[in-house]
């Protein structure tokens, strides 16, 4: 280097040796150009007191080639000189409080040194932030860790950093999509005390995190924060459908087609034998559990099973199914769908064992006989405490009453529903439901969008639900009618487009995240994700007429406040659905879980004063569906007014009292609710299972009345709270 340009250099240097011209030149990096005025006011100095020094300074600068002014715009800005100066400085500074550089434990679990480019790159591929506002951002970070001496800098920590300096500088929209996801470390550390699977709960944590801010909509997702709805398993809203009702011919003609999923997998062959056609089930069932987030129904098991029972022995074929059934109950949430008589749509198609053999009319006596069997074979498992699992759908048919077989059928379903309470019944007595499907969770389907029950029922399922929480709106509303109905369609439209977002996502996902359920045979795709249905379920209806009515039912006005907000809805519902795609359905599900936090949610914000609920003031809830009592008149007195609310999922619960009841009479309050046309229901027992001596009492006791024991005790009240 020679002498001359050295002397420049040094000369340089001597410009910026003064703090107030470090400042300015600063101040011009971190903000860009700036007017004279602007620079003045950065600098915190008096334009009139100050303006000789100043002046003299920024010469100074301008001079030394650091600074230069822009006619145009009248700014002054850095020259490419003055950028590194600043560069340098920095480099300077660092160099000066850090001798050796800071090391970083990164994010994957590898130690590097820490480097401010990382932190750039992170702002502009993550956040997607221009790369001029990153490097400040970066540098900013770099600024504050290094003057806050950590000894043990972690990436997390790196992130915090730069997410509060994000904050600081309003650039919050950025700050949102570099989150990052995860559990606090005290959190873990409790979760390890408990028994529940930590690697569960830390997935689904960082899943629902995920969900809430990345694939739904802000307002959606404040929507389900403050409780306004509830968007169910939100974990797995973009991963999995709700429930899938299946239809197992397909696996008894297919086998289990593996390969096509992963090639390392066998093929399992159509089964032969009634062993081998349950196991293959089973298996299926385990696949799809990984893909399904809740039920899964086997609908018209009986029936599809029972060619493979022809020529078995009875003995044999029981003890197949006792093991299937222990089986599922360890392993699946499953629902069972029994036909006590072949349905006249089934009847008159081939059988599959996987080869055709004859019609399904031909197998009516095995299709009876595995319906007794497994009815036998749950009351044998429920000898101890109820076997919750799998659960049984018993379908009533108007030939269920006149086939004395059948009769017979229902009158043991009652036996096991008297011991138990475990039986759920479907009502078809109506030609319009004859091709109905239940599932125990009380969703349904119709066979109303081809008018083919295969297609329109089976395959498919329940994609997703969102309740809506109507006494939130209620209380919103200050009781101003108009304004609650406004709000309502503001949160129907909401959940709608929570349920086309899952939709969506699972078409697009579909064929990684759910390979065994989008496998084709002949390029026709299992589950029919097209078909499945969109459930808007509605919570506190009851309670948001009282608010407005004033009024506990049985009350006129609370009741025509329900009536004419069942209409609203529905009319809201058939608009959006029109626009939002088929099967948009309205229900009235049991779900304990969501309306207990709706309603502490509500308690909490507006006080347990300003809300109307169920349950006690410690302990409330909404309620969705209907309770009856055996002692009142056995009919559900809303039920014509809710009958369109309840087109994707009801349920009626009948208390059975302390006295236990005689088979033949329940089966006459069955007979009752029939008339009633009550469509969906089951009975309720109250039991307590002493895990001490292993015997179970009716009623929910505090106490064991066997062995006295008061913390052994595990309680059966299925639907409680809803
Ligand atoms: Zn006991």
């Amino acid at each position: 280097m020679s002498t001359q340009s050295r002397i420049r250099g040094i000369r340089i240097l001597k410009a910026v040796g003064s703090p107030l011209r470090i400042q300015i030149l600063n101040n011009l990096f971190d903000r860009g150009p700036l007017t004279y005025t602007e620079l003045v006011s950065a600098l915190k100095m008096n334009p009139s007191h100050d303006a000789g020094r100043f002046a003299y300074h920024l010469k100074s600068l301008l001079k030394a080639d650091l600074v230069e002014a822009d006619a145009n715009t009248r700014k002054y800005l850095l020259t490419d000189l003055g950028k590194l100066v600043v560069e340098t400085a920095d480099r300077i500074d660092k160099k000066a409080l850090h001798p050796k550089n800071i090391l970083i434990r990164s994010s994957r679990a590898a130690i590097e040194e820490f480097d401010p480019n990382k932190i750039v790159n992170a702002l502009i591929h993550e956040a997607k932030m221009p790369s001029e506002e990153a490097e400040k951002v970066a540098k900013e970070a770099e600024k504050q860790l290094l003057r806050a001496k950590t000894k043990y800098l972690t990436a997390p920590l790196v992130r915090e950093v730069v997410n509060a300096i994000l904050i600081e500088k309003g650039l919050e929209e950025y700050r949102h999509k570099l989150t990052r996801l995860g559990i606090p470390v005290y959190d873990v550390a409790i979760q390890l005390e408990n028994q529940q699977s930590i690697t569960q709960i830390a997935g689904q944590t960082v899943l629902k995190e995920y969900v809430l801010l990345n694939a739904l909509p802000r307002d959606i997702a404040d929507a389900h924060m403050s409780g306004a709805i509830h968007i169910h398993s939100l974990h797995t809203w973009i991963l999995k459908p709700a429930e899938i009702i299946h239809d197992a011919r397909h696996y008894f003609q297919h086998g289990l087609n593996l390969e096509s999923i992963d090639s390392t997998k066998p093929a399992i062959p159509p089964p032969q034998n009634l062993t081998t056609a349950l196991t293959t089930v089973f298996n299926a069932l385990v696949h799809a559990a990984k893909e399904t987030e809740d039920m899964q129904t086997l609908e018209y098991f009986n029936v599809f099973l029972a060619p493979y029972t022809r020529g078995t022995d009875p003995a044999v074929s029981k003890q197949a199914l006792r093991e299937f059934i222990i089986a599922l109950a360890q392993h699946v949430s499953t629902g069972l769908s029994i036909e006590l008589v072949t349905p006249d749509h089934v009847a008159k198609e081939t059988a599959r064992v996987p080869k055709p053999a004859g019609k399904y009319a031909d197998y009516e006596e095995e299709t009876q006989r595995v319906a007794s069997q497994i009815l036998e074979i749950i009351e044998e498992q429920s000898l101890n405490k109820p076997l919750l699992n799998p659960r049984l759908i018993i379908k009533i048919r108007p030939e269920t009453q006149t086939n004395p077989r059948a009769h017979a059928l229902l009158l043991k379903a009652h036996k096991l529903a008297v011991e138990t309470g475990i039986p759920y019944f479907s009502n078809h007595t109506d030609k319009t439901q004859k091709q109905t499907v239940h599932t125990p969770t009380g969703f349904r389907l119709d066979a109303d969008l081809d008018n083919d029950w295969e297609t329109d029922t089976l395959r498919t399922g329940l994609l997703g639900t969102v309740t809506v929480n109507l006494p939130h709106a209620a209380v919103e509303a200050e009781k101003d009618k108009t304004r609650f109905y406004e709000i309502v369609r503001e949160r129907i439209e909401m959940a709608a487009r929570a349920l086309e977002i899952k939709y969506r996502a699972l078409r697009q996902h579909g064929k990684t995240q759910l390979p065994f359920l989008a496998q084709q045979e002949n390029g026709d795709q299992y589950y029919r994700i097209e078909n499945a249905a969109r459930v808007i379920n509605f919570a506190g209806i009851t309670q948001a007429a009282e608010i407005f009515a004033g009024n506990p039912l049985p009350d006129d006005k609370t009741h025509s406040f329900i009536e004419e907000t069942a209409q609203t809805i529905m009319a809201f519902i058939n608009r959006i659905g029109r626009k939002r795609g088929k099967r948009l359905l309205p229900a009235t599900l049991p779900a304990q879980k969501t309306n207990e936090r709706l309603a502490i949610v509500d308690a909490e914000r507006y006080g347990i004063g300003k809300i109307r609920y169920a349950g006690t003031r410690d302990k409330p809830y909404y309620t969705t569906i209907a309770h009856l009592n055996l002692q009142n008149n056995i009919a559900d007195p809303l039920r014509d007014t809710l009958e369109n609310l309840r087109a994707g999922g009801n349920l009626t619960v009948i208390e059975l009292g302390a006295t236990p009841e005689q088979p033949d009479q329940l089966l006459n309050i069955t007979k009752q609710l029939l008339e009633n046309k009550t469509e969906f229901f089951t009975y309720n027992l109250k039991q307590t299972y002493c895990i001490n001596c292993k015997k179970i009492s009716l009623g929910n006791l505090h106490k064991c009345p066997n062995c006295g024991s008061v913390t052994m005790l595990t309680y059966y009240n299925r639907h409680a709270n809803t």
